[in-house]
């Protein structure tokens, strides 16, 4: 199928872009590999589409001892291959295949907000942010920007915080802290295909190889990422005495999945308890030898 018809833009700048987005009823088109198919199938019309390909200031990758910040032009691919975070390496592998990987944006992903999406739930568990501009002539010249916290930033299937005039500029993925291991567990019906249910966790140990913290981001079984702190369930215990099938109750407790022709909802909650063992297990294995 061909999209609607749209007015196509091809900014060279960010400043262009957002005065473009300033006036205009548009959308970003960044990979395209969720936008177009959604066009092709017409369950978006856009009057005006804002290609932001040709921004070469977006394409970055910066790691600092806080954190990697991703621009909305790097690919899920160079990100992947970059080794900049450990929990993004892992979950991008597990997104699709490598073509739509060579395409696809870290930040559109984000900006996409689909509840079965690896990259939002590991946005939400590392608690991130999104930056957020737009533009800024009313106020000057420089763009107004703003953070959004993960946690206000998914605020429902397919729905982010960002407003029609902003453009997602990057992604902040904070550092983690020392003794920390990192995992992330799904299950789809075919290999590249978006998860029945996933879990990715983080877990902390003290000195003593005591469970300082765990947190887990679950995928496909709310309309959201759903971040469970398990912290006060582990018990201060040593790592390897913890009991992570029951600690994960309280993950199974915080999840509202539903079903449909892929799984029924009794089937991704068994899942989801399963995924957070596993994941909890592994990141705890892998914190202790940190
Ligand atoms: C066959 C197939 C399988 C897939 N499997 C998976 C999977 O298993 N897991 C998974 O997570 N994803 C999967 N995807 C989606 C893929 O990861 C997409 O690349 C990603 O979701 C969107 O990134 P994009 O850069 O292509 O965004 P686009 O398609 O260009 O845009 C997506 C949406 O975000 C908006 N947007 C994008 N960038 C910005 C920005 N900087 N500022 C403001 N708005 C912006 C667009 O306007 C649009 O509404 C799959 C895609 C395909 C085609």
């Amino acid at each position: 199928m061909k999209p609607p018809p749209f007015e196509y833009h091809a900014p060279r700048d960010l400043g262009e872009a957002l005065r473009i987005l300033a006036g205009v009823r548009g959308k970003v088109l960044a990979g395209g590999q969720s936008l177009i198919p959604l066009l092709n199938m017409r369950l978006m019309a856009p009057e005006h589409l804002i290609d932001i390909n040709r921004i070469e200031s977006l394409a970055t990758i910066e790691t600092t001892p806080r954190g990697v910040t991703v621009g909305a032009l790097a690919r899920h691919s160079e990100v992947e291959h970059s080794g900049a975070h450990p929990l993004l390496g892992q979950a991008l592998r597990l997104v699709a295949h490598p073509v739509i990987r060579n395409r696809g944006t870290v930040v559109g992903s984000l900006v996409h907000a689909d509840p079965a999406a690896e990259l939002p739930a590991v946005l939400a568990v590392l608690n991130g942010s999104v930056r957020l501009a737009r533009d800024g002539a009313a106020a000057g010249d420089a763009p107004l920007v703003r953070d959004v916290g993960a946690a206000e930033f998914f605020t429902g299937p397919l729905e982010s915080a960002v407003r029609p005039d902003e453009l997602a500029v990057s992604a902040f993925f904070p550092a983690l802290p020392a003794r920390t291991g990192t995992a992330f567990r799904e299950v789809a019906r075919r290999h590249g295909d978006y998860a029945l249910a996933g879990v990715c966790a983080v877990v902390t140990l003290d000195d003593d190889l005591r469970v300082g913290s765990a947190r887990v981001a679950c995928v496909g079984v709310g309309p959201v990422p759903i971040t469970v702190d398990v912290t006060s369930e582990c018990d201060g215990r040593p790592a390897a005495t913890v009991d992570w099938a029951a600690v994960t109750r309280a993950v199974r407790e915080a999840t509202e999945p539903e079903g449909d022709i892929h799984a029924t909802a009794a089937y991704r909650l068994r899942l989801v308890g399963v995924l957070a063992g596993q994941a909890l297990s592994e990141a705890a294995r892998e914190a202790a030898a940190d």
